[in-house]
């Protein structure tokens, strides 16, 4: 069989077995409504209790504050707009930052066409959102500022603690996408002084279909789905039973082994990294190297086509991406390398790894080994290269 190696983490991680063996029962013989009164209804509810407490330990919260949703962009959609809408009274300016998932970015451009204000936020070189000019763009009118807890293409990890001191100084509500952060960051809701943030199962080795939105006690958040009255009147629709069993069941994993996957990951992608330096002429990594993702590794391949050497690493059975997963078919660069600044020829050579619990060593050996033979390759065709200086790819 053709070797297969998964370096896409940050697009969605596979089900851990615990996870799985976890959730199955919830199909079949468990499978009762948890708004019914009777056992099994109850024991329904139970198990999602359960969840609820494992996902509240995770992220420094109250069981209380959790409500589980579709997926981190059901959070964010419901976060951003409910927040903004409902506190059209104090004013309709909302700031959020150019490099916010597109969960984020296209709930604020509905608001904008709904008739607010929106300042997107430009980041440094490394992917960070400056305090001060975060401080500067606040107004009377200002009731909403959502900066994403780490970048979902370049691992940039923000500096949430001082963002969310500043809106609270300007009594202004914090939301964060922590959909990346999760499992991979300790995270302290409380202790970090966040009002809403949204976090998903799928990229933490649970199942895909379940996210959830940390709503901070006291804060008042209004619905966003009507009907029956689930998740505390807050969110209704029968819940997603196994989904968020397996989300609870993957919290507890990624809270138990924490510090040892942040250590073996980190581990794994500075030895990436080096190599690639070492081995491969002309390229540079992107973003923050320190205050970033365990497992993220950005890296910019002059004179190639990111699309390109992706489709010849599929080949050798090796998934990688250009971009987020969620732009990858499309050729428009990406906002979030634009915004550090980067020309577009450059951003189309640049291709995201990510490594998760399952990389080894020896993947990784295969990875570069591949890249070495494959960049080369596109070098040789390329009608760009060092000596022609930048050109478009295919124009001569
Ligand atoms: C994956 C992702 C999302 C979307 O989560 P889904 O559960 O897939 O809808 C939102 N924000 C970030 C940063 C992500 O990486």
């Amino acid at each position: 069989m053709k070797r297969q190696v998964y370096l896409d983490y940050s697009a969605t991680t596979p089900v851990k077995d615990e996870v799985l063996e976890k959730m199955i029962p919830y199909f079949t013989q468990s499978f009762g409504n948890p708004s019914s009164l009777y056992t099994i209804g109850q024991n329904s509810k139970q198990a999602i209790e359960e969840a609820r407490e494992q996902l509240a330990a995770l992220i420094g919260a109250d069981p209380k504050e959790i409500f589980f949703t579709s997926s981190g962009t059901e959070a964010d959609n419901w976060a951003v707009i409910e927040a903004a809408e409902s506190r059209k009274g104090k004013g309709s300016h909302i700031i959020t930052s150019k490099i916010e998932h597109h969960a984020l970015l296209h709930s604020a451009e509905y608001l904008e066409k709904r008739g607010f204000d929106v300042t997107y936020l430009d980041v440094d070189s490394q992917g960070f959102v400056d305090p001060a000019a975060l401080e500067a763009a606040i107004t009377e009118r200002t009731t909403l500022i959502s900066i994403m807890f780490a970048n979902n293409e370049i691992g940039t990890i923000e500096p949430i603690a001082e963002l969310a001191a500043i809106a609270k100084k300007h009594n202004v509500v914090f939301h964060t996408d922590a959909v990346q952060a999760l499992g991979n960051v300790p995270i302290d809701a409380h202790a970090l002084g966040i009002d809403l943030m949204s976090v998903s199962a799928h990229k933490i080795y649970g199942p895909k279909g379940v996210g959830a939105l940390y709503i901070r006690k006291g804060l008042p958040l209004p619905s966003h789905m009507h009907g029956g009255g689930q998740e505390s009147k807050k969110r209704s629709g029968t819940e997603n039973l196994p989904g968020i069993v397996g989300f609870g069941k993957a919290a507890e994993l990624a809270r138990e082994g924490l510090a040892e996957h942040i250590e073996q990951v980190t581990a794994l992608r500075n030895y990436f990294i080096n190599r690639v330096r070492a081995e491969i002429p002309d390229i540079h990594v992107n973003g923050d190297i320190e205050r970033r993702l365990p497992g993220n590794a950005n890296i910019t391949f002059e004179f190639i086509e990111g699309e390109a050497l992706l489709l010849l690493m599929d080949l050798d059975g090796i998934c990688i991406s250009t971009g987020s997963a969620c732009s990858s078919a499309s050729l428009t660069p990406s906002h979030v390398l634009t915004a550090l600044g980067m020309p577009a020829e450059i951003i189309h050579g640049s291709i995201r790894f990510t490594i998760g619990d399952f990389t080894t060593k020896d993947d990784l050996d295969y990875t570069i080994e591949r890249l070495i033979h494959n960049v080369e390759k596109l070098r040789g065709i390329s009608s760009v290269s060092k000596e022609k200086g930048w050109q478009i790819y295919g124009a001569v």
